[in-house]
């Protein structure tokens, strides 16, 4: 398990600021795994902190723990392709949010799951002015 990367941060910022960017990330997705949908209940690094990764909001994905255990330190996008929930859309999504593109990440999300709903549309974040079709 990698619960560990949940609260990677707090050594070196001030607790308050990251559970608001933590929940910043969670809520891009409506609070759901990037992976497979289910409840996001920890943050991932797709790029292993072992490997270099950084503790941004490019290479952090909301992850329920299941899918942030199981992915461990492999590569996420091969990981991801031998997972039974494997869909080529959420894929793509993740690749977008690498890039930093949340808003196309999110557009992709919806098109995986139309039920796929963002409640809160106070988010502090630049990302903020992205607005629910
Ligand atoms: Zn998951």
């Amino acid at each position: 398990m990698h619960i560990n990367d949940a609260v990677f941060l707090e050594d070196l910022c001030p607790k308050f600021r990251i559970r608001q960017w933590r929940k910043s990330i969670h809520r891009f997705t409506g609070k759901s795994c990037i992976y497979c949908g289910k409840p996001s209940e920890s943050i991932d690094h797709v790029l292993p902190r072992s490997q270099g990764g950084l503790s941004t909001t490019e290479n952090c994905v909301p992850a329920c723990l299941s899918c942030n255990g199981d992915k461990s330190d492999e590569n996420a996008f091969y990981w991801y392709r031998k997972q039974k929930f494997y869909d080529p859309r959420r894929a793509m999504a993740i690749r977008a949010w690498l890039e930093g593109d949340l808003r196309l990440a999110i557009r992709l999300l919806q098109w995986a799951n139309p039920s796929f709903k963002i409640k809160d549309k106070n988010c502090e974040t630049d990302e903020s002015k992205y607005k629910v079709a």
